[in-house]
């Protein structure tokens, strides 16, 4: 009741106070599915217990008629393990409107592991904000009207219902913060790579017959050098794919350049790819570990900007427009 009270829209799912964190949730117990399981393992503990001591007793609770336990229910399916009320719940969410953007969650677990481990590198307000934007529980215009005979569409004129979807991803008054945001993400992966030692050069402008480009980050090695562009993704796709769609610097005429520039033989493309939830592409985190950053570094909650994170970044940008 607690969490649900500063969270705040009370109509957030109960699968998402209750799915693990590497699988979207706040992996908050859930008591009602957990106790019938401590009763099971009371009952076979006491059926396997075989001290002399307790010989008597035990007969005694033998001709007692033992109450069946009930395994718990998610959605009318019965659940006989643990796991299965991992799966049921993380499942349950996935088939909710705020949770279908965090679908894609347990392909990276590990990043998620902030709404658990208890670090004080949040203040409460700012770890509650993060949580708004990874549950979609800003109060948008659109989530204001559930239920009531309100107009959904954003009134900065876009045609397009105020959805969280829109917002932070489409609408006209959000374009600047879409980049300063963007710039943020670059920003702040240029700066762990150059802990890292690596040479970096970043939004260089390369003449291609294609247009002028202008890749995020180059990493300029005389062995390997890698192309890496960001993005901040839409909530439904699967980060996935879309970062293999962005393939648009895999291009002969950088690769070209980049050779010129630096004698190596290889160009390696990748992106860094997060939805605006802070689900990540596999092989997005993937690349990137295999750059040095860790799974730590690649929690973006972790990640400052002006004492700001990236989750929080997004609060302060979107929260304003809605
Ligand atoms: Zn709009």
């Amino acid at each position: 009741m607690a969490v649900r009270e500063w969270l705040r829209p009370k109509d957030t799912p109960i699968s998402f106070f209750h799915s693990k964190a590497g699988d979207g949730g706040l992996q908050i117990c859930q008591f009602t599915k957990w106790i019938p399981f401590l009763k099971l393992r009371q009952q076979e503990r006491l059926e396997n217990f075989n001290h002399p001591a307790f010989k008597q007793h035990k007969e005694h609770l033998q001709e007692l008629p033992l109450k069946a336990v009930k395994y718990p229910e998610i959605n009318n399916e019965s659940c006989k393990t643990n796991e299965e009320i991992s799966d049921k719940t993380a499942k349950d969410l996935y088939k909710m409107l705020d949770g279908r953007g965090l679908k894609h969650a347990k392909e990276v677990r590990a990043i998620h592991s902030w709404k658990t481990d208890g670090n004080k590198l949040q203040r409460g307000a700012s770890f509650i904000s993060s949580v708004k934007v990874h549950g979609n529980l800003l109060s948008m215009q659109a989530r204001a009207a559930r239920g009531r005979n309100e107009t959904t569409m954003c009134n900065a004129g876009c045609n397009s219902r105020a959805s969280l979807s829109h917002i932070p991803q489409e609408c006209s008054r959000t374009h600047g913060a879409r980049i300063r945001r963007h710039d943020a993400l670059v920003k702040l992966v240029n700066e762990k790579l150059r802990n890292l030692n690596f040479t970096t050069l970043t939004e260089k402008k390369i003449k291609t017959t294609a247009g002028l480009r202008k890749p995020d980050i180059i990493i300029v090695n005389s062995i390997e050098s890698w192309v890496i562009d960001a993005q901040v993704v839409n909530g439904y796709d699967d980060p996935e794919d879309l970062h293999h769609l962005k393939k648009q610097y895999n291009n002969p005429d950088i690769i070209k350049w980049i050779k010129d520039k630096t004698g190596c033989q290889s160009v390696k493309f990748t992106t860094i790819t997060y939805n605006w939830r802070g689900i990540m592409s596999k092989t997005s985190a993937n690349d990137l570990i295999d750059l040095g950053i860790t799974k730590k570094d690649l929690k973006i909650s972790d990640w400052k900007e002006s004492s700001r994170n990236f989750l929080n970044i997004q609060y302060n940008f979107f929260s304003r427009a809605c």
